[in-house]
């Protein structure tokens, strides 16, 4: 008999940087239970991509902004695959535009995905984790939350407040053998770039000294590691994946 495979949660698993995330944690030799919001054929051949890695896979439309829905999740993954040992928390939505133009329902909509979303998730698993003293946190900030990001109040505002939710959350949790890190990307070739304006795409290749857009598997490298066991004694920070743009 083989050893049941930990489970890790992702979500926003069924594209980008979650997706990456999810493929390279079924190769890991974790199982996977990954969420997303739109129902996509995409996110089943995400799935079935981490079943050929050898995971079990469960895998849910659920907005992580509603708690009751997320707190469903997470019991039904337990339920079908067991006890969580990691949560890479990925979800994200932007909504740019300088201030003075922006509205008050994206405000609305970012913080509820980005900023609430963590920590409903997070409120889910942490029992488990305190139960088996064991778990490891990974949170997708962004340099956004670092540095001046233009027309982005809302997004870096969330993003920051993820540090700052790290943080504490590490502190809290840490006698229970819980691990929470922050994992900050720059300019990462997904579909939540895609949709900037060919000039700034332009100028962020520019700006970043390797000259490139990142790849979501060079993110997901990072947050692999984060999650697992070799990162035993790294609890309560914020780690950059952007190619030395904030060095
Ligand atoms: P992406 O390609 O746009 O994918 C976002 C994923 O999140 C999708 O699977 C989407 O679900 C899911 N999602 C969105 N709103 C959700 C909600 N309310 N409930 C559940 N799932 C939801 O984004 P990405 O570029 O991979 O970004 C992933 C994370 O990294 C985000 O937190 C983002 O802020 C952060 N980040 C990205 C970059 C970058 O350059 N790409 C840089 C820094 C930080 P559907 O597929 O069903 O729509």
């Amino acid at each position: 008999m083989t050893d049941p495979r930990p489970l890790a949660i992702v979500t926003g698993g069924a594209r980008g940087i979650g997706a990456a995330c999810a493929l390279r944690l079924a190769a890991d030799g974790y199982d996977v239970a990954f969420c997303h919001l739109n129902p996509s054929a995409a996110a089943e051949a995400i799935a079935e991509d981490c079943r050929s890695r050898g995971a079990e896979v469960y895998r849910a439309v659920c907005d992580v902004g509603n708690s009751a829905d997320v707190a469903a999740f997470v019991e039904t993954a337990q339920n079908r695959l067991g006890d969580v040992e990691v949560l890479v928390a990925a979800a994200g939505i932007t909504r740019d535009g300088l201030l003075f133009g922006s509205s008050e329902p994206d405000w609305d909509d970012v913080l509820r995905t980005n900023l609430s979303g963590v920590r409903h998730v997070c409120k889910a698993v942490i029992p488990g984790m305190m139960r088996r003293r064991s778990g490891s946190i990974v949170t997708l900030s962004s340099v956004a939350g670092l540095t001046a990001a233009l027309g982005q109040t809302n997004y870096a505002a969330t993003k920051a407040g993820l540090i700052g939710f790290g943080k504490a959350l590490a502190a809290e949790v840490a006698r229970f053998g819980i691990r929470v890190n922050t994992v900050a990307p720059g300019f990462i070739a997904t579909e939540m770039t895609e949709a900037l304006a060919a000039g700034t795409i332009a100028a962020a290749r520019k700006a970043v000294p390797l000259r490139r857009f990142g790849e979501p598997r060079e993110v997901a490298n990072l947050v692999a590691f984060l999650a697992s066991s070799e990162a035993s004694y790294i609890t309560g920070h914020t780690f950059c994946v952007d190619g030395g743009l904030t060095a």
